[in-house]
C-alpha cells in the first residue's frame, strides 16, 4: 500500500544521459528516478508499473559505456549523510550515502582526522559504486577498508546489510557484478578504517615521491596530496576529455606464461602477485602495440596513458567499442592475451 503522506516520486522522461557519463557518451533513459533513500526504493519496488520495469543502477556514470539507450527504468542513487558510526580500539568506523561523491568523502574524513582512504582519493564517482568494482588505486583497495553496506532489494523492497564475506571482493570485481548485478540498490556504506593509522606508501609512483621529498613518514594529507598530483600528472579530468579512466583490466597469467612473454618481450612490465600468478600491466601491453595517441573515428588513446580511452568530441559507443576491439586484437595477436574492458558497457 502506498504512503499518502509521503513525498511523491521524482519521476523524468526522456533524460539525456550525456552529462551524467564521465565519457560524455549519447543516450537517453525514458524513465530516471532519483533515489535519496530506502523509503524511495521501497515506493518504486511497489510502484504499479515502475516495480515490473527492468531496472539500471546509475551513481556519477564514469565506469559505464552507453552504446545504446538503456531499455531499463534508472534509478539515478542520490542517497546522502556521512558520520562517524563508532570508534574501536583498532579502527574507526564511518558511514556514507550511495550518492556521496567519493573523493569528497575521503577528503571529509581526513578533516574529520580519520585517516585511511587516502590513497583512493581523486577516484571519480559516488560511494555506492565503490564496492561494486572493488575500486583500487595506489597500494590500497576498497575491501582492505570495508566495514559492510546497505542494499535494498529491487524484487522485495527489502532492506539488507552485507558484510565482507558476501561481497566477495576480487580485482575491480565484487558480487554485485555477478550473482547480485542489477538485483540491488546499495544504499550506505561502512568503512573500517585501521587503528593506528599507518601510511601506505610501497607503491613504485608513492616510494618515487618518498625519495624526491625526503619525507619517509608523510602523513595522511601528505599522501592524499601526492596520490592527486600523480593522478593529475597521468589521467585526463573527465570534465575537460571525456573517459572512463582504465578501459581494460590489467591480466593475470601463469608465471610459465609471462616466462613465454619476457623471452621474446624482456622489457613488459609485471608483478607478482601472492597465489604465483603474474600480473602485467595492460597500458605497456598496448603501449607496445602502438596504440598510444592514435585514434577512429572520434575515439582514441590518451597520449600519456594508453590504458585510458578517450572521446576526442561527439563520440559514440559504438566508436569507443570498434577501438576497444581493435586494441584487444592487437594486443592478443602480438601477446595471445585477452583483455577484459573494466567498465560496465551498456
Ligand atoms: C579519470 C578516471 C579515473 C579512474 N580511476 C580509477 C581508479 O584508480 N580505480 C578504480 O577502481 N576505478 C577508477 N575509475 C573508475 C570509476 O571511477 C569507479 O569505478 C567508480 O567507482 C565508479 O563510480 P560511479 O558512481 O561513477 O559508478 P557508475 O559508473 O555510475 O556505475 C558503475 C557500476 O556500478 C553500479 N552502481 C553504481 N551505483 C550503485 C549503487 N548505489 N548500487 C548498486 N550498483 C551501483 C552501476 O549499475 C554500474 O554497473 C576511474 C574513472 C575515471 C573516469
Amino acid at each position: 500500500m502506498q504512503d499518502v503522506a509521503a513525498p511523491k516520486l521524482s519521476i523524468d522522461k526522456g533524460v539525456n544521459l550525456r552529462t551524467l557519463n564521465s565519457f560524455g557518451l549519447p543516450a537517453t533513459a525514458h524513465t530516471l528516478v532519483r533515489i535519496d533513500g530506502e523509503a524511495t526504493l521501497r515506493r518504486v519496488v511497489d510502484h504499479p508499473e515502475l516495480g515490473r520495469a527492468p531496472k539500471f543502477v546509475l551513481g556519477g556514470g564514469s565506469n559505464i559505456v552507453f552504446t545504446r539507450d538503456p531499455q531499463a527504468v534508472v534509478l539515478k542513487v542520490e542517497v546522502m549523510g556521512r558520520r562517524l558510526v563508532e570508534e574501536r580500539a583498532d579502527a574507526w568506523i564511518v558511514e556514507a550515502g550511495a550518492g556521496e561523491n567519493w573523493h569528497d568523502t575521503v577528503a571529509w574524513t581526513l578533516e574529520q582526522g580519520l585517516p585511511g582512504l587516502e590513497n583512493l582519493a581523486l577516484i571519480p564517482g559516488t560511494v555506492g559504486a565503490a564496492p561494486v568494482q572493488n575500486i583500487g588505486a595506489y597500494g590500497v583497495e576498497l575491501r582492505e577498508r570495508f566495514e559492510s553496506l546497505d542494499l535494498v532489494d529491487l524484487v522485495t523492497g527489502r532492506t539488507a546489510t552485507l558484510g565482507i564475506d558476501a561481497c566477495h571482493f576480487g580485482y575491480r570485481d565484487s558480487v554485485f557484478k555477478h550473482a547480485l548485478a542489477g538485483k540491488s540498490v546499495i544504499t550506505r556504506v561502512r568503512f573500517r578504517l585501521p587503528k593506528p593509522w599507518r601510511a601506505v606508501v610501497g607503491y613504485l609512483e608513492l616510494e618515487r615521491k618518498v625519495n624526491e621529498t625526503g619525507n619517509a613518514s608523510p602523513d595522511a594529507r601528505t599522501v592524499l596530496d601526492w596520490v592527486c598530483a600523480i593522478r593529475r600528472a597521468k589521467l585526463p579530468d573527465p570534465a575537460l576529455i571525456g573517459n572512463v579512466g582504465s578501459f581494460f583490466k590489467n591480466p593475470v597469467v601463469s608465471t610459465e606464461q609471462c616466462r613465454d612473454i619476457i623471452g621474446r618481450d624482456p622489457e613488459v612490465v609485471h608483478y607478482l602477485l601472492p597465489d604465483g600468478t603474474v600480473k602485467l600491466a595492460a597500458g605497456w601491453l598496448i603501449d607496445a602495440c602502438g596504440w598510444k595517441g592514435k585514434t577512429i573515428g572520434r575515439a582514441g588513446v590518451y597520449e600519456k596513458q594508453a590504458l585510458v580511452l578517450v572521446n576526442r568530441g561527439g563520440a559514440s559507443g559504438a566508436e569507443v567499442l570498434t577501438l576497444a576491439r581493435a586494441i584487444q586484437e592487437s594486443v592478443y595477436g602480438r601477446f595471445g592475451i585477452r583483455l577484459e574492458p573494466e567498465p560496465i558497457v551498456i
